[in-house]
């Protein structure tokens, strides 16, 4: 066979490939651990532009043209414990981050407040500290839960690191709390390059309380710390096997001061083509786009939601600025998309069961998941 009629052989078996597995997940069925990685190794625009139109048609059938949007507190800045190596709030590097004590009610319902004027559908209190433990801090954000919940003006969510006990998740499940945050962050084998304070199974832990205590979860991880392909993909059957309902993906801005200061950026068709993965091995959940997206993807930010994002973090991040709301709310309007989401995960149908049978990661973190 001539070179040439290899190469245009190739590119034809690789259309066919995304066109396949497509149609699959629109017929309900799953992408294995093998399949992902052959499409996450396809290198050409072409190719890419492919996969992604497939994966803009498969967030068009299962979520239509909503679009579900969150916001954060930062509920207590600064100091923490633990050294992830991406963050800028770890106590062990000196990056001139803010530093202060758990937040008071008032900016909480500026928030809330702000997050109802631009049709944001939550807003979470998210705290810089290794985990919450029963006592008297436990009683204060349960408090700022409540008045949240009584507030009414957005939904309730919290992102408070680990959980070491079932009581507190009961606790926070019974001020008012629907959904929380608690990013697994990268894949299993990557994790220890980027923190050693706590370990990933520390983080699956957490989860299992959560869900215990019958409370949404919100878990993803962040791109571009020097993780490879496969590391990416397991990431995303990893958040397929705890059945995550909202999954935040982040894209490293490198913080000066941090480990990762240095960190060369992905290239932007390399984050779309991610999104688009994690739409192909997660099609019901809410994909949301959340940190680095302005500084990593800049004019492209828009193809998010044609590689299948259908969520979006809008206004600042902890620690980082963001485009303004208003951009963002005229951004979806452009694209025809409809912030006013309303439906609490009602679309969402558990679907971690079935994977194939080269979906090893998957089944580690399912024995994982057993009732501790
Ligand atoms: S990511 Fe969270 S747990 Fe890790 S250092 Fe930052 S604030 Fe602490």
């Amino acid at each position: 066979m001539s070179v040439t009629l290899k190469v245009a052989t190739k590119k034809l078996i690789i259309r066919d490939l995304i066109a396949d597995l497509g149609q699959r997940i629109l017929d309900g069925g799953q992408i294995t651990r093998d399949e992902a990685l052959e499409l996450i190794n396809i290198e050409s625009n072409a190719d890419i532009m492919d996969l992604l139109s497939w994966a803009n048609r498969i967030r068009e059938h299962y979520k239509g043209n909503k679009i579900h949007l969150c916001s954060i507190v930062n509920a207590k800045a600064g100091a923490c414990s633990e050294n992830c190596s991406f963050c800028s709030q770890s106590a062990a590097y000196q990056t001139g981050s803010p530093r202060y004590g758990f937040v008071d009610p008032e900016p909480v319902e500026d928030a809330m407040s702000e997050a109802k004027e631009n049709n944001v559908t939550a807003v979470g209190l998210v705290a810089a500290w290794r985990g919450l433990k029963e006592g008297p801090m436990l009683d204060e954000v349960c408090d700022r839960i409540r008045e949240m919940k009584e507030n009414g003006k957005s939904r309730p969510d919290a992102s408070l690191g680990l959980i070491e006990t079932q009581t507190v998740a009961d606790r926070l499940k019974e001020a008012g709390l629907s959904c929380y945050g608690h990013n697994l962050e990268s894949s299993r084998r990557f994790f220890p390059e980027h923190c050693t304070t706590h370990s990933f199974e520390d983080r699956i832990k957490t989860i299992q309380f959560l869900k215990n205590a019958g409370i949404k979860i919100c878990s993803g991880g962040i791109i571009g710390m020097g993780e490879n392909r496969e590391d990416r993909i397991d990431l995303a059957l990893e958040v397929r096997a705890i059945d995550a309902s909202v999954v935040p993906v982040n894209i490293l801005n490198p913080i000066p001061g941090t480990p990762l200061e240095k960190q060369e950026q992905l290239p932007p068709m390399e984050i779309l083509k991610t999104i688009a993965l994690f739409r192909f091995i997660l099609p019901q959940k809410e994909i949301m786009i959340a940190g680095g997206r302005t500084v990593n993807l800049r004019d492209m930010q828009s193809m998010i939601f044609t590689a299948g994002a259908s969520a979006l973090m809008v206004g600042n991040y902890l620690t980082t600025l963001n485009q303004p709301v208003e951009k963002d709310l005229q951004m979806l309007k452009d694209l025809g998309l409809d912030p006013d989401w309303d439906n609490d995960f009602a679309d969402q149908i558990s679907n971690g069961t079935n994977c194939g049978s080269s979906c090893n990661s998957t089944k580690k973190t399912t024995e994982a998941l057993l009732p501790v």
